[in-house]
């Protein structure tokens, strides 16, 4: 690992200001996943800034919904009642990923900024414009299972793994963070990017902005809601797809359904045709099916990730028949 610096930050403007003034530092949440690459030389900070003693660690009902500090811990966030009994489907995407250990020390603001897990983007040997802008995709025409089905670029075919992240995307989650002038709110759906011509960049923060907390909406879908996770294991495994879905219900009829997958892009994938489908209709499986349909009817697979189209129809009907089953 490179020798570093390791400096403590006591507050919000001390850590953006600290963060701002070195553009080779970074901010520690949990570190499970920063370390991870330091180790294997993928990330290079000559500084690490502590965040662990900021107070951004609540968990708490707002007027318009809820509020996620940065800080919380994923188990923390998963098993509080609050999000328990209202948000379900996110405390199931949170304990779907990782395991105990991780989430107990994984941090909401760390999981969102968490980088992709293409095996080539960690080996420091193979071409990887990620890791290294210009030097070519391995995984283009390597060994691409895992990867995208949808929003890939030449460029880049890698997914973005968190779990719970998809779950956001779902719910219409807002990012609230702080730089040296000012702070944002940045709606879910722009806080990650796609690759296009820059995969090096994962997300809309610039350096020296920090993830304060996220805020989600009410939302009428809590009793009809699930995420299901196809993955190769059952633990310490990564989404090979994965499905978000809640249904607003007017008896069997679909008043509206919000859908998100995951594993299948570089960003939480909003299924938009599958929701506007389902839209007035009644809640059957043919109709799901039919969404599901529309749905991966855009998918465009890789050399070795085409079974991922059949496996989306699936876990998309599946995870509909779980919501509505409530
Ligand atoms: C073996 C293993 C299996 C895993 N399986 C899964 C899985 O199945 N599903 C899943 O979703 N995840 C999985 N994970 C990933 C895990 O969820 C993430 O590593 C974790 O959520 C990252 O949170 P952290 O607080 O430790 O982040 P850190 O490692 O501390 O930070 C990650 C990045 O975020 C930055 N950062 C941290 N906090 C802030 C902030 N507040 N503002 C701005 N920048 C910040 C850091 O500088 C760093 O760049 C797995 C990890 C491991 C090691
Ligand atoms: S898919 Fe993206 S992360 Fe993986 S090798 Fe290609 S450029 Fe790198």
């Amino acid at each position: 690992m490179k020798p570093f610096k390791f400096i403590s930050a006591t507050n919000p403007a001390q850590a953006v200001a600290m963060l701002t003034k070195n553009a080779d530092a970074a901010f520690l949440g949990g570190g499970t996943n920063l370390l991870d690459l330091m180790k294997e030389h993928v990330a290079l900070p000559n500084e690490i800034i502590d965040i662990g003693n900021l107070s951004l660690k609540d968990i708490r009902a707002t007027t318009t919904g809820f509020y996620l500090g940065a800080l919380a811990k994923n188990t923390e966030t998963a098993n509080h009642p609050l999000i328990r009994k209202n948000l379900p489907m996110l405390s199931k995407a949170i304990l779907a990923g990782a395991s105990a250990q991780i989430r107990n020390m994984a941090t909401n603001g760390g999981n969102l900024l968490q980088r992709t897990r293409c095996s080539y983007f960690y080996d420091i040997s193979m071409p990887c414009n990620k890791r290294v802008p210009g030097s070519g995709c391995a995984a283009l025409e390597g060994f691409n299972r895992m990867h995208a089905i949808f929003g890939w670029s030449e460029h880049c075919v890698a997914v973005y793994p968190s779990d719970m992240a998809v779950a956001l995307s779902a719910l219409n989650a807002t990012v609230n963070v702080q730089n040296n002038k000012t702070e944002r709110a940045i709606p879910f759906k722009d806080f990650h990017l796609l690759p296009g011509n820059h995969p090096e960049k994962d997300n809309s923060l610039t350096h020296g902005e920090l993830i304060k907390g996220i805020e989600i909406p009410e939302n009428n879908f809590a009793s009809h809601s699930a995420y299901v996770k196809v993955r190769d294991r059952n633990s310490y495994a990564f989404a090979l797809l994965s499905v978000a879905a809640g249904l607003n219900l007017n008896g069997n009829i679909i008043k509206s359904a919000n859908i998100a997958l995951g594993g299948v892009a570089h960003k939480p994938w909003r299924a938009l045709q599958a929701e506007e489908f389902l839209k007035g209709k009644a809640a059957t499986t043919a109709n799901f099916t039919k969404a599901a349909e529309t749905e991966m009817a855009a998918a465009k697979a890789l050399t070795y990730n085409k079974f991922k189209i059949e496996m989306g129809k699936k876990t998309l009907v599946n995870a509909l028949e779980l919501a509505f089953k409530g």
